[in-house]
Protein backbone atom coordinates (compact mmCIF):
# COMPACT_ATOMS: atom_id res chain seq x y z
CA UNK A 1 0.00 0.00 0.00
CA UNK A 2 1.35 2.83 -1.31
CA UNK A 3 0.98 5.08 1.93
CA UNK A 4 2.18 2.53 4.20
CA UNK A 5 5.38 3.28 6.58
CA UNK A 6 5.81 -0.52 6.60
CA UNK A 7 4.95 -1.27 3.06
CA UNK A 8 7.81 1.45 2.02
CA UNK A 9 9.73 -0.06 4.42
CA UNK A 10 9.58 -3.73 2.77
CA UNK A 11 9.94 -1.95 -0.55
CA UNK A 12 13.24 -0.11 0.26
CA UNK A 13 12.29 3.00 0.18
CA UNK A 14 12.92 3.75 4.15
CA UNK A 15 15.58 2.09 5.87
CA UNK A 16 15.63 -0.01 8.91
CA UNK A 17 17.78 -1.90 11.13
CA UNK A 18 16.62 -5.15 10.16
CA UNK A 19 17.24 -8.41 11.90
CA UNK A 20 15.48 -11.14 9.63
CA UNK A 21 13.86 -11.87 6.60
CA UNK A 22 11.89 -14.36 4.98
CA UNK A 23 9.61 -14.49 2.02
CA UNK A 24 6.72 -13.75 4.35
CA UNK A 25 7.51 -11.50 6.85
CA UNK A 26 10.37 -8.67 8.39
CA UNK A 27 11.56 -8.54 11.63
CA UNK A 28 13.71 -4.78 12.18
CA UNK A 29 14.87 -2.89 15.59
CA UNK A 30 11.87 -0.16 17.00
CA UNK A 31 12.99 2.74 16.21
CA UNK A 32 12.03 3.89 19.79
CA UNK A 33 12.70 0.85 22.12
CA UNK A 34 10.69 0.07 24.73
CA UNK A 35 13.25 -2.43 26.40
CA UNK A 36 16.87 -3.48 25.59
CA UNK A 37 15.54 -5.42 23.23
CA UNK A 38 12.65 -4.17 20.87
CA UNK A 39 12.17 -5.90 17.51
CA UNK A 40 8.47 -5.26 15.10
CA UNK A 41 8.22 -8.56 13.02
CA UNK A 42 5.78 -7.58 10.41
CA UNK A 43 4.09 -9.52 7.38
CA UNK A 44 5.10 -8.43 3.80
CA UNK A 45 1.52 -8.33 2.52
CA UNK A 46 0.11 -5.18 3.49
CA UNK A 47 -2.82 -6.24 6.49
CA UNK A 48 -3.69 -2.95 8.32
CA UNK A 49 -4.62 -4.47 11.87
CA UNK A 50 -5.51 -8.04 13.00
CA UNK A 51 -9.19 -7.50 13.35
CA UNK A 52 -8.72 -6.97 9.28
CA UNK A 53 -7.08 -10.51 9.43
CA UNK A 54 -8.91 -13.58 7.57
CA UNK A 55 -5.77 -15.31 6.56
CA UNK A 56 -5.16 -18.25 9.31
CA UNK A 57 -1.85 -19.03 7.51
CA UNK A 58 -0.59 -15.77 7.52
CA UNK A 59 -1.18 -15.43 10.97
CA UNK A 60 0.51 -19.09 11.60
CA UNK A 61 3.34 -17.82 9.60
CA UNK A 62 3.82 -14.84 11.71
CA UNK A 63 3.54 -16.22 14.84
CA UNK A 64 6.05 -18.95 13.97
CA UNK A 65 8.69 -16.31 12.62
CA UNK A 66 8.15 -14.25 15.94
CA UNK A 67 8.95 -17.42 17.91
CA UNK A 68 12.00 -18.19 15.45
CA UNK A 69 13.26 -14.33 15.83
CA UNK A 70 12.74 -14.07 19.55
CA UNK A 71 14.32 -17.72 20.20
CA UNK A 72 16.76 -18.26 17.25
CA UNK A 73 18.13 -15.09 15.94
CA UNK A 74 17.82 -12.81 18.95
CA UNK A 75 18.62 -14.91 21.51
CA UNK A 76 15.99 -14.14 24.36
CA UNK A 77 16.60 -17.22 26.32
CA UNK A 78 14.97 -15.71 29.73
CA UNK A 79 11.94 -15.04 27.74
CA UNK A 80 10.14 -12.22 26.08
CA UNK A 81 7.12 -10.56 25.26
CA UNK A 82 4.91 -10.19 22.07
CA UNK A 83 2.40 -7.60 21.52
CA UNK A 84 -0.12 -6.65 19.03
CA UNK A 85 -1.76 -3.27 19.41
CA UNK A 86 -5.12 -3.71 17.43
CA UNK A 87 -6.72 -0.18 16.34
CA UNK A 88 -6.31 3.44 17.71
CA UNK A 89 -8.04 1.87 21.29
CA UNK A 90 -5.37 -0.79 21.43
CA UNK A 91 -2.44 1.93 20.85
CA UNK A 92 -2.06 1.10 17.47
CA UNK A 93 -0.04 3.46 15.29
CA UNK A 94 1.37 2.55 12.54
CA UNK A 95 -1.94 0.35 10.00
CA UNK A 96 0.02 -2.41 8.75
CA UNK A 97 -0.04 -5.39 11.11
CA UNK A 98 3.06 -5.74 13.19
CA UNK A 99 3.84 -7.74 16.76
CA UNK A 100 6.33 -5.77 19.02
CA UNK A 101 8.89 -8.76 20.49
CA UNK A 102 10.48 -7.30 23.74
CA UNK A 103 13.06 -8.51 26.04
CA UNK A 104 16.17 -8.37 27.66
CA UNK A 105 15.41 -7.05 31.18
CA UNK A 106 12.81 -8.63 33.57
CA UNK A 107 9.51 -6.90 32.12
CA UNK A 108 6.74 -5.43 34.41
CA UNK A 109 2.94 -6.40 33.92
P1 LIG B 1 2.09 0.53 17.29
O1 LIG B 1 1.82 1.58 18.33
O2 LIG B 1 1.77 -0.86 17.79
O3 LIG B 1 1.43 0.84 15.97
O4 LIG B 1 3.64 0.51 17.08
C1 LIG B 1 4.29 1.20 16.06
C2 LIG B 1 5.75 1.15 16.39
O5 LIG B 1 6.47 1.49 15.22
C3 LIG B 1 6.20 2.10 17.49
O6 LIG B 1 6.77 1.37 18.58
C4 LIG B 1 7.22 3.01 16.80
O7 LIG B 1 8.30 3.34 17.63
C5 LIG B 1 7.66 2.14 15.63
N1 LIG B 1 8.15 2.86 14.47
C6 LIG B 1 7.61 3.96 13.88
N2 LIG B 1 8.35 4.31 12.80
C7 LIG B 1 9.38 3.43 12.71
C8 LIG B 1 10.48 3.26 11.81
N3 LIG B 1 10.68 4.08 10.76
N4 LIG B 1 11.34 2.24 12.03
C9 LIG B 1 11.15 1.41 13.09
N5 LIG B 1 10.13 1.50 13.97
C10 LIG B 1 9.26 2.51 13.78
ZN1 LIG C 1 1.54 -1.74 4.72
Amino acid sequence: MSNCLFCKIIAGDIPCNKVYENDHVLAFHDIHPKAPTHVLIIPKLHVATLADCDDPALLGTLMDSVRHVADEVLGLTDGYRVIINVREGGGQEVFHLHAHILGGKKLPF
